[in-house]
């Protein structure tokens, strides 16, 4: 998304065809007998003033013109004389200078509409601009932020120091969501050098250097002879695009942002935004009776297990087709024997309440630790439990509860109840390589997570990780045909990787990817101080700007954060589309007690995304809620 538009002065957004300047140095250098041509002074435009000057009595004809006529001041001292002169002359054309040209006026208008900020960098020294600014404000141009190189240590063009500050006042933390638009070839290389979109503007311009009425009287042919010419000379420069009229800029970003309008952010627990490069592993068809599919699966199987930090002597991954409630179900309806056999299961969200309509479905019995949605499950309620209900041979908690981004600590109650030798199975769909979880010292039974959760696949199956001991012994459990976890592990074990029945091809590639990606990132460690970053500027950025959260932060995770309603009136739908429509899908609430809604941090998400979305939030916090934003 195009967030921001650095604009050139002269020549780009006033001052058709750049005459000021051109005057001014013309009649600067006449007033000491030297008579320059046009071409001569427009070949160094867009440099600061004095520089150019320098520049221009570097020419050697020019230095010796200087030598005769004015024997007693050197040319050192030159430079800063006439470079006075043309201060002075620059004034007289300042009404000029500050026109602004055709197009000018759409552009605002849309920069405004969309809340594209506006700042611009410039030759002109701070005086100057200063008598400037007032000019265009009146014709309704107010850029933010206006440097010169007085204001950069008097580095100018070609670096790209000024448009850094700019985009530094304007907190924007990626560059490539930057237009820097100029008409100069040293405004092409600023941009270019600081990393952004770089654009020639042709019309009016310093290249072709007409005024108005002398381009308009031009025909056909020589206007478009000009305007390629110029056209040229900024691509050769790096310009990305050329565009004649200043308002053309409009289609350009249109079409800019539309291109990532096809590829929303999802700021969901999954399915979640994955790499173009796990997508692009989709584009093959695939067997599934093929050797290299099978060692493929295997390779899956394994790297899972080294992912929950277990060995496989212990440990195995069995992968289960469909979303990761068929993995729940799968591992719920084998763990749990059909007879003598009762399940106590903890639920604080809307993932345990499902834990508790699986047992229901598969007529297991169960007891239900029912714990608010707002609070952890405890090691102490569930030993109260258990103290009550002596039955209990299977326990079953969520780790990450995505309805509202609650972690329980599982590190405490699980090895406790391996302890007293009841079998535990962990809902980690939500933040099983999100979150670091050793299974060795876990000691958790199962453990489920997914295809299209944190490790950041697309979705497709659902992965029990299970200890080997315990899984062996639940031949003939199964309360159904397609989600026998035992049969689905001995097929595996049996066929050297064969998946029983139809497998997702597409998702298994993707999958590897996505876990060969996790690896380069750093693995597990990596991933969740990623996580971290995004959330806690998350949380931080949205309370700043009002927005009250649901959990307390000492039990949030880093994969989802849930914020109540700003307002009694809020309308979540026209938030989402909102937020939808500038390329972020957000989610619903799912807490009962509380009007809420959610944030995921997870998959190909950076702190710049965050960054991103929280100035679309500022801007309709403040805009379409009218609620008070801090500054
Ligand atoms: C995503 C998720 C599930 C599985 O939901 P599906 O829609 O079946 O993929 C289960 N538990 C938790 C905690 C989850 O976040």
């Amino acid at each position: 998304m195009i967030e921001a538009i650095v604009l050139d002065w002269a020549g780009t957004a006033v001052d058709y065809g750049s005459r000021a300047p051109i005057i001014a140095f013309k009649n600067a250098f006449a007033h000491f007998n030297i008579d320059l041509s046009e071409a001569t002074i427009r070949q160094d435009v867009g440099l600061d003033k004095l520089t150019h000057v320098r520049k221009i009595l570097q020419n050697s004809e020019i230095s010796s013109s200087w030598e005769t006529t004015h024997p007693t001041i050197p040319l050192a001292k030159a430079a800063e004389e006439i470079y006075a002169q043309f201060q002075i002359e620059i004034n007289k054309v300042l009404a000029e200078t500050a026109q602004l040209k055709p197009g000018m006026t759409d552009l605002i208008k849309f920069a405004n509409a969309h809340h594209i900020q506006l700042a611009t960098t410039t030759g002109y020294t701070q005086a100057m601009l200063d008598q400037i600014l007032p000019l265009a404000a009146k014709q309704g141009y107010k850029p933010a932020y206006n440097i010169t190189s007085e204001q950069t240590n008097h580095v100018g063009r070609p670096s790209s120091a000024m448009v850094e500050l700019a985009i530094r006042k304007m907190n924007i933390s990626d560059p490539s969501h930057v237009i820097k638009v100029g008409d100069t070839v040293n405004d092409i290389l600023e941009g270019k050098n600081a990393g952004t979109i770089s654009i020639g503007v042709v019309d009016g311009g310093n290249l072709i250097g007409l005024s108005q009425q002398e381009f308009n009287e031009l025909d056909i042919e020589q206007r478009d002879r000009c305007q390629a010419k110029a056209a040229v000379i900024l691509k050769e420069a790096g310009a990305d695009e050329t565009i004649n009229n200043i308002a053309d800029l409009i289609p350009l970003i249109e079409a800019i942002n539309d291109q990532q309008h096809e590829m929303p952010l999802l700021l969901t627990p999954g399915p979640l935004t994955t790499s173009h490069t796990v997508k692009e592993t989709m584009l093959v068809d695939h067997g599934t009776w093929d050797d290299d599919y099978k060692e493929l699966t295997q390779w899956v199987r394994h790297e899972l297990v080294a992912v929950g930090k277990a060995s496989e002597d212990d440990y195995t991954a069995v992968l289960m087709q469909g979303s990761g409630s068929f993995g729940v179900e799968a591992a719920i309806g084998t763990a749990v024997p059909k007879q003598h056999a009762t399940l106590l299961i903890a639920a604080n969200g809307a993932y345990g309440e499902r834990m508790i309509e699986i047992a229901d479905y598969l007529s297991i019995p169960h007891v239900d630790l029912q714990v608010p949605e707002d609070q952890t499950v405890t090691l102490t309620a569930v030993e109260e439990s258990l103290a009550k209900h002596p039955e209990v041979t299977h326990f079953a908690v969520v780790h990450c509860e995505t309805t509202t981004g609650i972690l329980n600590p599982i590190e405490t109650i699980i090895p406790a109840l391996a302890e007293k030798g009841i079998i535990t199975i962990v809902d980690a769909m939500s933040s099983f390589g999100g979150v670091p979880i050793d299974l060795e010292r876990l000691r958790a039974d199962y453990l489920i997570t997914s295809s299209n959760k944190c490790v950041q696949g697309v979705p497709g199956f659902s992965i029990v990780l299970a200890k080997k001991k315990t899984l062996q012994g639940t031949e003939g459990n199964a309360r159904s045909l397609a989600l026998d976890l035992y049969a689905q592990y001995r097929t595996f074990e049996d066929h050297d990787g064969k998946w029983r029945f139809t497998s997702p091809t597409h998702v298994v590639y993707a999958f590897a990817e996505a876990l060969r990606e996790l690896e380069q990132e750093g693995g597990v460690t990596a991933r969740t101080h990623r996580y971290h970053t995004n959330e806690t500027l998350l949380r931080k950025g949205m309370q700043e700007l009002g927005y009250e959260l649901v959990i307390n932060e000492d039990v949030q995770s880093p994969i989802i954060t849930s914020f109540k309603y700003p307002t009694a009136d809020f309308n979540f739908r026209a938030f989402y589309e909102y937020l939808k429509d500038r390329g972020f899908i957000i989610y619903p609430g799912k807490v009962s007690k509380c009007d809420s809604f959610r944030i995921g941090n997870i998959g190909e998400v950076s702190a710049d995304d965050i960054n991103h979305l929280l100035n679309l939030i500022k801007t309709y916090t403040k805009e379409e809620l009218q609620l008070p934003v801090g500054n």
